[in-house]
């Protein structure tokens, strides 16, 4: 028996509402949808609500009846909610990880990861509370001091996307807390449940009712108006490219600020003098992992040609020695796409591949049979002999799917691994430092790893992307509570007595 107390107990097919003024609340219509288990779609996950503009509005009005009581609160007593907020997810961390990996499918070692990002984003953050630090410059008059102070933007309209149920909710609301904004959270619709959850800890942690206010339901509608709302200050929003332009359309229109953070295409450049384990077991890990539906999923591998073969048989190998199926046993690597329209979107870029003359190495199907036949399973798939025009090297698919581009030289390596719209996350295996260092320079992407995967931020690093993966903001890190404040520049006069 685990030791951990259950927050609410959480029971397979509840129904769960919004959380609005520090209340659950059902949506005005009275209507639901359904979350369900990939690993197993006749297992309904829990109904949540199915919110309505009625429903937007009553989360707007709570977050501004709130702001203000909370951006006079100290700073450092905002913290202290966030510090006891870590202690409950430290506390829940388990009960968490199983509901999200039911939720979402990707394996308990990676759902403990993502709860464990939203306790050391917690931690980080509440300590910002003592500093939230202004500058003082010195003023080029006499009798004159000049300062900056951080002013909350107000009310922040968040926006999430399904990947990281838990992580991208904490680590945008945090610091938007933190600076003294109250928050209207929509989260994806194939993952409310962590958001909610997330809701609820912020209450018990002490955050005052209407300074976090959740509501669930369909993306476009809610969506839209959350975007376009006089109300709202900020938006941040983690999503696909195409929405994010589509926000940023809106946004543009009322000169409301808008912090993106989008798609990608990312690349592992592997040159001749790669140490090719390290490389294998790095694109295996980069490209497989959460069965690839990550934003910095390893997507492309740029190989010299000299180690081309090698590292393809070594890859292709590692694809298919993976234990594959539901990521609540211990056992398994890597777990379904997040619902069968995900399997149908993957596989139609398989089929892409093979009409441009790609040639498939391993995968490319469903996995249908036994276990699998209620799940969202896709087999890992490698390509070889892909060329940077092929729309499988230019385009996200956001499954196990990765495609081999051969080249021959560094700087071949460079024109392609640039040759995407996107810049989110690329990496080089090389053990000559001119290329590592050289790579740093060249390579368009916001993170750039050398010898380790297209993965694995550290949450006091900035993240964000270059190109279409965003719109130029950095998350977490030192960058965090300032995107959610305003800078205001502050001259004092104190001329002489006369
Ligand atoms: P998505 O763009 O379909 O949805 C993201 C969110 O936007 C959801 O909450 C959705 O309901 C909402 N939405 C949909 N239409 C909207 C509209 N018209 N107005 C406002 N909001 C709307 O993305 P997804 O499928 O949930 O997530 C996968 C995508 O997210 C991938 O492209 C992935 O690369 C990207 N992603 C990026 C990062 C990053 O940090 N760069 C991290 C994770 C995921």
């Amino acid at each position: 028996m685990s030791a951990t107390p259950s927050i609410h107990p959480t029971e397979q097919g509840q129904t769960f509402q919004n959380f609005i003024a520090g209340a659950w609340r059902a949506a005005h219509n009275g209507e639901t949808f359904s979350s369900t288990n990939p690993a197993n779609t006749r297992e309904i996950v829990g109904y949540f609500q199915k919110s309505t503009l009625a429903d937007l509005e009553d989360a707007i009005a709570a977050a501004k009846k709130a702001q203000s009581g909370w951006a006079t609160t100290p700073a450092p007593e905002r913290g202290e909610v966030l510090l006891r907020m870590a202690l409950l997810l430290e506390q829940h961390k388990e009960e968490l990880a199983t509901l999200m990996t039911r939720e979402m499918g990707k394996v308990l070692k990676e759902t403990r990861g993502d709860i464990q990002t939203a306790i050391d984003v917690a931690k980080y953050i509440a300590g910002e509370g003592r500093r939230a630090e202004g500058e003082t410059i010195p003023s080029g008059l006499p009798n004159k001091f000049n300062m900056t102070i951080r002013h909350p933007v107000g009310i922040v309209g968040i926006i999430t996307p399904w990947n990281f149920p838990m992580a991208i909710p904490a680590w945008k609301t945090f610091p938007a807390l933190l600076a003294g904004n109250a928050v209207v959270l929509k989260p994806a619709s194939d993952t409310p449940l962590l958001a909610l959850k997330m809701a609820e800890l912020l209450h018990e942690a002490g955050l005052p009712a209407g300074v976090l206010n959740v509501i669930t339901g369909p993306g476009g509608l809610l969506g839209d108006a959350l975007v376009s709302h006089k109300s709202i200050n900020m938006i941040s929003l983690t999503g696909s490219t195409e929405v994010g332009r589509h926000v940023a359309e809106i946004c543009g229109r009322d000169l409301r600020r808008c912090a993106l953070e989008l798609g990608g295409k990312n690349a592992v450049i592997v040159l001749e003098d790669a140490d090719l384990d390290l490389a294998v077991d790095s694109v295996a890990w980069g490209a497989f992992g959460t069965t690839g539906q990550r934003c910095t999923a390893t997507s492309r591998v740029i190989v010299h040609k000299v180690v081309q073969q090698a590292f393809a048989d070594r890859l292709v190998a590692a694809a298919q020695k993976l234990a594959i199926g539901n990521g609540l046993d211990p056992n398994i690597e890597m777990g379904p796409l997040v619902n069968k329209g995900r399997v149908k979107a993957v596989h139609e870029y398989t089929q892409v591949g093979q009409q441009e003359g790609a040639k498939l190495l391993t995968g490319g199907a469903a996995l249908t049979e036994d276990e699998y036949g209620e799940g969202a399973f896709y087999k890992p798939t490698v390509f070889t002999d892909v060329r940077p025009g092929m729309r499988i090297a230019r385009e996200e698919v956001f499954g196990p799917f990765v495609s081999i581009l051969p080249v021959a030289s560094y700087e071949e390596a460079i024109q392609v691994a640039n040759a995407t719209e996107f810049g989110l996350s690329t990496a080089i295996f090389t053990n000559d430092v001119r290329n590592a260092f050289r790579a740093m320079r060249d390579i368009e992407s916001g993170l750039i790893y050398v010898n380790a995967p297209t993965t694995g931020a550290e949450i006091h690093m900035p993240f964000g992307g270059m190109k279409a993966s965003g719109n130029g903001h950095r998350e977490l890190g030192t960058h965090a509570v300032e995107e959610f404040t305003e800078n205001k520049s502050i001259f004092v006069s104190y001329p002489p007595h006369k």
